[in-house]
């Protein structure tokens, strides 16, 4: 029992070292009030809970890894560090977690201080010199969704047509353009035909997150999850850009919006690094159009050719503009083809040719058994290639480590330290909230630590 009586305020007892401190002093949350002002009314009601508390009680929930805002009520009542951060004192009264959860579920117009809270923490990072643009990272990491794999089923969906689809429109007619110069003919488009298909696939869905998606990748946990997909600065690892999409999107989706952004509203990007699963032939040229560098680790052709003859066995006769196969006849220019991930230039035989041929089992695969073999090569092969010829050098070597360094460490320190494991709330916005108040904690964390 405690018998001595002290004289003693919260400001008394708030160590001077502490962390908080110094993110007080760092983080003005001023423009909390600018954006939160329509939600308020000045004349009726209750008088609210400050939204400055609010952001403070939820950003110390990802600083110190609180999973739950009802945990996060707890901690504040006996932790005094905690009170002294959300301007509490020692007796007043913590406000209640479902009134913060009410007011996040039904004021959706609240979300956006979290988008602003990351871009003004990022502001400063820039502003105290933390984040340069020299070398950024991208990378995604799983976050279960709140939603187990019981509530999934097949459902049909229509197949979209390609998150690129609009930009590969220009590349397409000069493309024709220059099909028409080196074949003297020129073809028609095919953009409105492709976009009318109507062609059905079947995806897991879950019931209670339909918003979520079914994540199957080697290695990794299978069932309903979003994807966190962030850019890292690779100075001090301040992340720069942050977007979440459904488990079952693939990586390069978000990829040429994201680092765009960064580039055109947060800071220039001189050089941009990520994993093999970026390497999509699109994102060589329009990163070298906006004069950012790519350093991407090469993603291996897959083997699934059902014939013995792959793309390798033919050798290109640049003079010619044609390919040879591998008993010297020619298979020439055709057409620009377009798919829902790119342009492609296909290469064909002459049927006389493949007809007569010898070695066409080892040739023809199953759809050119009544023509001809064909090649598809992409249209931005050489801008591929012009990046992935410097692979070996040191500055390209550097840039993947850095990658790996600031990449996959700001994702194992969010997951274990920062709520990055799995979100509470279901559907995709409060996904990417979640999301951006881990990277947001992570991000302050590194600049008290390096500037504070
Ligand atoms: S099938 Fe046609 S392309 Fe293939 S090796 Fe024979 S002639 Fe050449």
């Amino acid at each position: 029992m405690q018998l001595a009586m002290h004289m003693v305020t919260i400001e008394d007892l708030m160590p001077r070292e502490h962390f908080l401190r110094k993110l007080e002093a760092a983080l003005d949350l001023s423009f909390v009030y600018e954006e939160t002002a329509p939600f308020y009314s000045k004349k009726y009601g209750r008088p609210a809970i400050d939204p400055v508390v609010i952001v403070k009680y939820l950003l110390v929930g990802f600083l110190y890894g609180i999973p739950s805002e009802r945990q996060i009520e707890r901690r504040v009542q006996t932790d005094i560090a905690l009170r002294w951060y959300l301007g509490l004192d020692l007796f007043d009264r913590v406000p209640d977690h479902s009134t913060v959860s009410q007011l996040r579920r039904r004021k959706p117009s609240f979300r956006k201080v979290f988008r602003r809270l990351f871009e003004e923490v990022v502001g400063q990072c820039i502003e105290k010199g933390l984040v340069s643009g020299r070398v950024v990272g991208a990378d995604s990491t799983h976050v279960r969704a709140n939603a187990s794999r019981a509530s999934e089923g097949l459902v049909e969906v229509a197949e979209e047509a390609g998150v690129y689809w609009e930009r590969l429109d220009d590349y397409e007619e000069e493309g024709l353009e220059e099909l028409e110069r080196r074949t003297g003919k020129r073809r028609k488009k095919r953009t409105k035909q492709i976009k009318r298909d109507n062609r059905r696939t079947h995806k897991r869905v879950s019931r209670t997150d339909p918003e979520s998606g079914h994540l199957k990748r080697p290695g990794k946990p299978e069932g309903p999850h979003y994807l966190a997909h962030q850019a890292v600065d690779s100075d001090y690892g301040i992340i720069v850009g942050q977007t979440v999409t459904a488990g079952d999107v693939n990586d390069s989706v978000p990829f040429l919006g994201l680092i765009e952004h960064i580039h055109e509203n947060i800071v220039p990007i001189q050089a941009a690094t990520a994993d093999a699963a970026y390497d999509f032939p699109l994102a060589h040229r329009a990163l070298g159009e906006l004069g950012i560098g790519f350093f991407v680790r090469p993603q291996k052709t897959a083997a699934r050719m059902s014939v013995q003859f792959t793309r390798d066995d033919f050798c290109r006769d640049e003079n010619r503009d044609v390919y040879l196969c591998p008993i010297g006849k020619e298979l020439c220019l055709r057409r620009l083809a377009r798919s829902a991930s790119g342009l492609f230039w296909e290469y064909q035989a002459d049927k006389r040719d493949c007809a007569l041929c010898p070695l066409r089992e080892k040739c023809l695969r199953e759809s050119d058994k009544r023509g001809a073999r064909k090649v598809s090569v992409s249209y931005f092969a050489a801008d591929r290639q012009r990046n992935l010829e410097r692979r070996s050098s040191p500055e390209y070597r550097e840039a993947l480590k850095l990658r790996q360094v600031w990449c996959e460490g700001s994702f194992s320190a969010q997951k274990r330290e920062h709520n990055l494991a799995r979100v509470l709330r279901r559907g995709l916005e409060a996904a990417e909230d979640h999301c951006l108040l881990s990277a947001t904690a992570l991000n302050l964390k590194r600049m008290i630590k390096h500037a504070g």
